[in-house]
This record gives structure tokens, C-alpha cells and sequence, in this order.
């Protein structure tokens, strides 16, 4: 017998043979740069197809690793984090969460889906702010050079204090992630707040620098990841020796890093909004961002 199928039934059964042809002429977003000068793809709400991405990266049976560090009063976003994690982050796939805490006993086991996994990992407490946001570079270095290679394939390194608002997915893997940071996509370089002392390893003179990214998002290949943390964790104590700290601390040499790296694709401030400001209409899509929060009474 000779089977007849409708072409509704034919979608239905092999979505991801029938989507919207691209148009060479008719770029899906013109409002936004969507391709760097080094050709890396920005990441923006309307520029991707999420079932083509996940049709070619779901039989790659990845892991990815997300770390966070929750030390002191941040403990408090750890279950809203993660909460909305298992909501929008990577879903369907396999998910190690890192949590690097100085109170592993506080770290409430979340209701995790199949396949995703909770581990705290134990920090010690250091006695500023700028210390403990600084040594994550430190800490994740070495915890990546401990991994077993077939543990995990890609990783990001998010802040706490944030939230997961729409879906997170494959379009934001790639070998050396950074994300714009959304307070200065608009301005001018000059504008940016990169280390300006020329005695910093993190300095950018006046003239030069690509974007603003910002120090909460990162990720990329877990070996790529490795040896970025690792050279910033060298930057970071370079200006240590020197009595130096960077004017945005880690977020600053990042900056200085990705100059002479570029990387290889970088994801819109729709990945790490702050629900602060206002929302501009190039700002489509919201899927992360940050919880208010009274920095004073938090950082004592
Ligand atoms: N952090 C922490 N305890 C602290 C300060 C910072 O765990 O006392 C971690 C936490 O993961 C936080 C990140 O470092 O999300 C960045 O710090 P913060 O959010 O204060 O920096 P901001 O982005 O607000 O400048």
C-alpha cells in the first residue's frame, strides 16, 4: 500500500525539513548589527531559527555547564536562578549546574529535569566584594582544569542575581561567547567604562575597543573557557603585584581580553538585560536579566 501524507502531516512529522526559506535579499532584522567586522554572529530575538539549532545540536548528546557563585547574602538568589533555569535554560539537554558557594549546607537541592544535575562547591569567603567577584576567574579556571574531559562540552559563567525569563537555547553556543553589556549598546567607545590607567593590564586606550561586554555572561568551549579564565586570573593578579584593581574588577579585563581575542560570537543585552531600564523596541526578547537588588545593605 502506498502511503499518502498531507503536507500538514509531512511538518508535522519532519518539522525540520520545511521552514522559512532565507532570503539573501531580505535580512530578518535591519535594526540591529547581526554579524561583528570579524564575522561573529551577534545573537537578537528574530535572527535565529530555535528548530533548525535544535535539530543539528540536540544528536550531539551535549552537556552544558553553567557555574555561579553564591557566597555570602547572595545565597538568597540561588533558588529563583535556578528555578527559572529549569524553566528556559537549555532545555533538553543535559544541564551541570556549579554552584560555588561559602555555605554549601544552604544550597536547597532544586527539583531538577532528567538528565541535569546540582553540584555545590565549596569557596571560602573573601572580605570584599571586589574580591569575591574577582576570583571567580580564579576558581573556575582550576575547577575546569579538574574536569574530566567527557564530563561536559560547553559552559557558561552567569552572575546569581539574575533570571531566566525566556527561553536560553543552542544559538548562544559557540567556541568564545561574550555578551554586550546592556548599558553602553548605544553609546559610543568613548563612552565605555574600560580600565583607562595605562600602568593596568586591563588598560584600552582612547580609540580603540569593539563593544561593552559585560562580566555576567560569558561562555563558550569548556577549553576555551579554561584558557580565558586562566589568562584573566593572570591579568587580575598582574595588577595585584602592581597594587592596582581594574576600574570594573574582572569585568574590565574581560574587556581587555576580548580586544585581541575577539569572540567568536556574541549574544545581544536581550541575554543580559537589566530590568532597570527602559526596554527599547530593538530589545524584542528579554531572557535574562538582573534582580534588583540594594547593593549596600547586600555587599555588608
Ligand atoms: N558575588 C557573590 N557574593 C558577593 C559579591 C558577588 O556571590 O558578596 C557574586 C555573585 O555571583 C554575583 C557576582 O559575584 O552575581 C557579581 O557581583 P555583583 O552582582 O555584586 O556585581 P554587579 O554585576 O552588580 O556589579
Amino acid at each position: 500500500m502506498k502511503l499518502q501524507y498531507t503536507e500538514e502531516k509531512l511538518i508535522q512529522l519532519f518539522p525540520q525539513l520545511f521552514y522559512q526559506q532565507p532570503r539573501v535579499l531580505v535580512p530578518k532584522r535591519q535594526d540591529v548589527l547581526t554579524v561583528t567586522p570579524w564575522l561573529a554572529p551577534i545573537v537578537w530575538e528574530g535572527t535565529f531559527d530555535p528548530k533548525i539549532l535544535d535539530s543539528a545540536y540536540r544528536p550531539l548528546n551535549l552537556t552544558i555547564g553553567v557555574t555561579a557563585f553564591a557566597v555570602g547574602k547572595y545565597t538568597r538568589f540561588v533558588r529563583r536562578f535556578l528555578e527559572s533555569a529549569e524553566q528556559h535554560f537549555m532545555q533538553g539537554y543535559q544541564v551541570n549546574y556549579y554552584i560555588f558557594t561559602d555555605s554549601p549546607g544552604s544550597i536547597v537541592p532544586a527539583r531538577l529535569q532528567r538528565g541535569r544535575r546540582l553540584l555545590a562547591l565549596p569557596v571560602p569567603s573573601f572580605s570584599s566584594w571586589q574580591e569575591i567577584s574577582m576570583r571567580r576567574m580564579e576558581t573556575i579556571s582550576r575547577h575546569l582544569a579538574r574536569l574530566r574531559p567527557a564530563e561536559l562540552h560547553y559552559l557558561f559563567c552567569l552572575d546569581i542575581d539574575m533570571v531566566f525569563h525566556n527561553p536560553w537555547g543552542p544559538e548562544t553556543l559557540g567556541d568564545m561567547v561574550a555578551a554586550i553589556h546592556p548599558g553602553y549598546f548605544t553609546v559610543p567607545r568613548e563612552q565605555f567604562p574600560y580600565e583607562r590607567r595605562s600602568s593596568s593590564a586591563a588598560f584600552i586606550p582612547e580609540g580603540e575597543g569593539d563593544f561593552y561586554y559585560g562580566g555576567a555572561v560569558f561562555g563558550g568551549l569548556v577549553s576555551k573557557v579554561y584558557e580565558f579564565t586562566k589568562t584573566c586570573h593572570m591579568t587580575i593578579l598582574a595588577d595585584k603585584a602592581n597594587g592596582i584593581m581594574a576600574a570594573w574588577q574582572e569585568e574590565s579585563h574581560l574587556n581587555r581580553h576580548f580586544l585581541t581575542h575577539k569572540p567568536s560570537k556574541l549574544l545581544s543585552p536581550e541575554y543580559i538585560w537589566d530590568d532597570r531600564k527602559p526596554k527599547p523596541p530593538e530589545i524584542r526578547l528579554v531572557r535574562f536579566s538582573t534582580v534588583e537588588k540594594n547593593y549596600k545593605e547586600i555587599r555588608n
